[in-house]
């Protein structure tokens, strides 16, 4: 059942009078449920309550931590096909992405419990004592990472489920130790109540402090605003638009203590062929990109919006196969009417662009919400030249730029902003391009060969970051179990006595994990 209500901890409530619905794109009709935008009240409950419940679950062993997010895992299966429906309701995309997007998020909730069962996460070190060190004594030392404290998660438009409410950010904070604030996402806030319900029976069920999780309606960004200005939130997650992640960035850094804020934001993920591939296959890869282009209608953070080649006559014909797909690819819906609203108004001001040619542009009547999908062409020189063409048009849109020889695709590399991916296509000549590797690795955060942006994989080797603007931190990822990194912080005890220090800690190494003692790398006791 959903009631649009806030979950203020353990507690449901509605005390505001603002209010609002969600929106089916596809039918272009309001869904019936109607929501209560969280009060300033409610927001200060919501984290007054974290911060209480910090106080002991930034200490509950890894084991029950384990049981929690399992339990919450357990729970958004129980929900079964309301969730779906509701999913699918709220967003246009199909029952198939909305199952697949529900096994990823059980999957990333199982792997932190994993993680902070098994402990080692903890990256504990031990430096002991030496009291006839000369000239000083040399202390005990004992480091290991803990929790930062409440933590404010911001839902994204386009994974409901994946990177919401008990998606990747929040299921890292709370496998660290943080309680969560979920600011749930206007466009599919009866998805985000029915998931926050499921993480609150789990809460219950398996004995976490209230407060521990706590979701809050908000369509704008007051609910945001206050929520990242509040003295007791710690660190802040965020999936969206470059304008709405600086802004919050820019707020945390104003803040008498300034907090970390993790934004995950816009990338157009160059894709660099080769000239011996757009030789050999250059139509197998135009119609590979066709696809990646148009898939999820181009609403991934790692789509294909820019394609690098040298010219030639391959990448010519290229380009016409390019074009010639793309139109045979059947338009599909955009997650909102602001969506698909920002993405022709982004795409009307490429193409007005000097020097940017429509080369493949569906134009047939679709329906509405349904986006066309388009490609577009530059020389090199122009695009040097005019940083508008360098920015992200989130959907299906994607720009070839026909570089004049080696040189220039280096030095536009280099000027590109930062970006979650950029791909290498090669035959047999990567070895021959080691600058605009070189080039292509100081821009990102993620490196492909021979394949395509979209796809993320979940597992610790992933780095989902990039640097900036594609994130605001590039030392850490927002995806897999790494992710845990960004919401805690080292801590050492100094001279502590053993049974005073955490189990991870300790001599005996009762949890028998992986440590570094004295710089070697081991399971043993001390
Ligand atoms: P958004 O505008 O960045 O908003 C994301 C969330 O942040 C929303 O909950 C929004 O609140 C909040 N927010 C935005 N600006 C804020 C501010 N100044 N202060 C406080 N809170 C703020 O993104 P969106 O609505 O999800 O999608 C809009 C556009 O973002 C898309 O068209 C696309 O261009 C881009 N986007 C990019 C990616 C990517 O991965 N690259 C992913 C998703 C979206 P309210 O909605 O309640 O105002």
């Amino acid at each position: 059942m959903i009631f649009g209500k806030n979950h203020i901890g353990n507690q449901q409530s509605a005390q505001g009078s603002k209010t609002y619905k969600t929106f089916n794109p596809q039918l272009n009709i309001e869904n019936e449920t109607v929501f209560t935008e969280a009060t300033s009240q409610e927001i200060d409950d919501a984290v007054q309550l974290a911060s209480k419940a910090f106080k002991t679950y930034r200490s509950i062993s890894g084991e029950k931590k384990a049981k929690f997010l399992n339990a919450i895992a357990d729970e958004i299966l129980a929900l079964d096909d309301e969730l779906i429906k509701t999913y699918c309701l709220e967003s246009g995309l199909p029952e198939g992405r909305a199952k697949g997007e529900r096994g990823r998020t059980v999957f990333q909730l199982r792997s932190f419990a994993e993680l902070v069962q098994e402990g080692s996460w903890v990256e504990a070190s031990i430096d002991t004592a030496q009291p006839n060190r000369e000239p000083l004594p040399k202390p005990d030392l004992r480091k290991l990472l803990i929790p930062i404290g409440p933590v404010v998660v911001f839902g994204a438009s386009n994974f409901p489920l994946a990177y919401s409410t008990a998606g990747g950010d929040t299921a890292a904070a709370l496998a660290a130790g943080c309680p969560v604030i979920v600011k749930s996402h206007p466009m599919h806030a009866g998805t985000g109540e029915l998931v926050a319900s499921a993480i609150i029976k789990a809460a219950e069920k398996t004995g976490m402090p209230n407060g521990v999780f706590s979701n809050l309606n908000s369509s704008g960004i007051e609910v945001g605003t206050q929520l990242v200005k509040h003295p007791a939130v710690k660190a802040v997650g965020f999936t969206g638009s470059i304008n709405g992640g600086r802004a919050l960035y820019n707020l945390a850094a104003q803040r008498e203590e300034p907090i970390p804020v993790f934004a995950e934001m816009g990338s157009v993920n160059p894709v660099v062929i080769l000239p011996n591939a757009i030789e050999n296959r250059g139509d197998t890869l135009a119609k590979t990109y066709a696809g990646s282009i148009t898939l999820g209608t181009g609403q991934f953070c790692t789509n294909p919006g820019l394609l690098l080649a040298i010219k030639s006559e391959g990448l010519t014909s290229f380009i016409s196969t390019l074009a010639n797909e793309i139109v045979k690819i059947e338009p599909s819906c955009m997650l909102h009417p602001n969506i698909i609203g920002a993405y022709e108004k982004k795409k009307a001001n490429m193409v007005s662009q000097e020097g940017l040619h429509v080369v493949g542009d569906y134009n047939n009547d679709v329906q509405t919400n349904y986006a066309r999908q388009i490609i577009t062409t530059v020389e090199g020189k122009t695009f040097l030249e005019n940083t508008q063409l360098h920015q992200e048009v989130f959907g299906p849109f994607s720009m070839v730029i026909q570089c004049d020889d080696v040189k220039q695709l280096e030095a536009i590399i280099s000027k590109l902003e930062g970006q979650l991916t950029a791909t290498l296509i090669s035959d047999d000549e990567a070895q021959d391009y080691s600058r605009v590797i070189s080039e292509l690795q100081n821009r990102v955060g993620r490196l492909i060969f021979n394949g395509v942006p979209t796809g993320v994989e979940v597992c610790p080797s992933m780095v989902h970051g990039g640097p900036y603007p594609a994130s605001t931190d590039s030392r850490f990822t927002a995806v897999g179990v790494n992710s845990i990194k960004r919401w805690v912080r080292p801590f050492s005890y100094q001279d502590w006595p053993d049974n005073l220090l955490p189990d991870e800690l300790k001599n005996e190494n009762p949890l028998g994990i992986s440590r570094f003692v004295n710089n070697k790398s081991t399971k043993d006791k001390i």
